[in-house]
């Protein structure tokens, strides 16, 4: 009999200690960050999901940017064309006093594929000026920049012009820290000669809105890490 009550009362302890248990192992799986919360740099370093007012995903959709929708799609890469000049100036404007043209600013992310921003990206931009020149002796309308610690980078520059042959465009080149680099370009919407341009890509078209002093504008590229 009593052999039966101790038995009894270690079979209630341990379904009590179980009980207890559990949700202590549960809770934490449950507030863990996914792999495509966007901004998540380790688990250690992110604050529970319940603490935060807003979630990277939608602090992303609520700017101005597009939505990153895992998985997003790389950049696509394209010629690199004649021009390009290395040891471009470190600015993220390339404007300078009397450069004739429209103002243009454009902002956005560089997102890995699972629409993670990347910190310290780099990014080179050259374009032609207004009337459809490069600078090739100099460094007018060149220039690189890194993206801040949330992945965002914002270049200021003036729209450029046409020049025979192609459509407006700005090259780039962008690279994740110890990632592969993109080359590619830049289109601008409604041009008519984006039509009869071999190298236009419409997946990469800038998204443009009219701003008080010329025009803003958003892109995100998308990048491999590794
Ligand atoms: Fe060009």
């Amino acid at each position: 009999m009593i052999k039966q009550k101790f038995l009894l009362a270690s079979l209630a302890m341990l379904l009590t200690l179980t009980a207890c248990g559990q949700p202590q192992q549960i809770a934490p799986t449950v507030a863990a960050p996914t792999a495509t919360v966007f901004g998540v740099p380790t688990l250690a370093a992110q604050p529970p999901i319940a603490q935060q007012t807003q979630s990277p995903t939608q602090a992303l959709a609520a700017s101005p940017e597009s939505v990153c929708m895992a998985p997003a799609q790389l950049t696509p890469a394209m010629t690199e064309g004649p021009y390009y000049k290395s040891n471009t100036p470190q600015r993220a404007s390339l404007l300078e006093a009397n450069m004739k043209g429209i103002k243009l600013v454009v902002s956005g992310y560089v997102l890995t594929t699972d629409c993670r921003p990347v910190a310290r990206a780099w990014l080179d931009f050259w374009q032609a000026d207004a009337s459809g020149q490069y600078d090739n002796a100099g460094y007018t309308l060149r220039g690189h920049q890194f993206t801040d610690e949330a992945g965002r980078y914002q270049l200021t520059t003036v729209i450029p012009g046409l020049y025979p042959g192609r459509t407006e465009h700005i090259h780039f080149k962008v690279q994740a820290p110890n990632g592969p680099v993109i080359t590619a370009q830049l289109f601008f919407p409604d041009v008519p000669q984006n039509k009869s341009d071999g190298i236009f890509d419409a997946k990469l078209l800038l998204n443009m809105k009219d701003a008080s002093d010329g025009k803003t504008a958003a892109f995100n590229f998308v990048v491999n890490t590794k």
